[in-house]
């Protein structure tokens, strides 16, 4: 398989489905820590998102990223919102113009979304947000011998870098409020964050 437009199409639809299928276990996680509506929030962006996709033509992989930032930039309220958005538009910034995207080049626009998160939310490593799903993924595909494990080992990555906020204190975001009773929670954002390096994998890994 490859990064084009139609794959990129097929991922994003299916991060969509995704947010739908697991939208009230991120509500469940984001009621422990925060203000319960990361699963709704993010279940409405994509939604919204579908609907741009389907209401115009996408020149490219990078075009159809943006249209889905856009979205969730206008949908989504809370710290989510414009955190996914400004990924996506990251990304898909860095991929524009492009079709047949490499590891390297893909590899590269993971980086520049990830630095575009932790420039508007500054979050570092370990203060328990989607930075921690995000930081080893992107790692993942920088270390991959080709694009198509690069794709499945960032996917495992994140899932690792999801579990291993557990243990932490948040430190950004809502659920800093809550100081130690933060810990033993997993963080929503990261978890969504696995769920979009999921699909990822499963739509543009061969
Ligand atoms: P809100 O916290 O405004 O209700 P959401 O519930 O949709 O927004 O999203 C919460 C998630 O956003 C957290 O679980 C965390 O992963 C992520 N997050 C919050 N603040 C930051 C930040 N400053 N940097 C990175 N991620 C953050
Ligand atoms: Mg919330």
């Amino acid at each position: 398989m490859a990064v084009n437009r139609d794959t990129t199409l097929d991922w994003m639809s299916r991060f969509a489905a995704s947010m739908q299928e697991h939208r009230e276990e991120l509500v469940r996680l984001d009621t422990a820590i925060g203000d319960g509506d990361h699963g709704t929030n993010m279940d409405r962006g994509m939604r919204k998102a579908l609907e741009k996709l389907g209401a115009q033509e996408q020149a490219d992989a990078g075009a159809v990223l943006k249209t889905v930032a856009m979205a969730l930039v206008s949908s989504v309220g809370g710290a989510a919102g414009p955190l996914y958005g400004t990924l996506l538009l990251q990304i898909g910034t860095a991929l524009s113009g492009n079709n047949d995207v490499d590891l390297q080049s893909y590899a590269a626009a993971w980086r520049k979304g990830l630095e575009g998160v932790q420039a508007r939310g500054k979050a570092v490593l370990e203060d328990k947000t989607m930075v921690d799903a995000l930081t080893p993924a992107v790692q993942a595909l920088e270390q991959a011998p080709d694009l198509d494990s690069g794709l499945k080992d960032a996917a495992q990555a994140a899932e690792r870098g999801m579990r291993d906020t557990i243990p932490l204190v948040a430190r950004k975001g809502r659920a800093s409020y809550l100081g130690e009773r933060s810990r033993d929670h997993q963080d929503p954002g990261a978890t969504s964050s696995y769920y979009l390096c999921q699909t990822a994998a499963e739509a543009l890994a061969g």
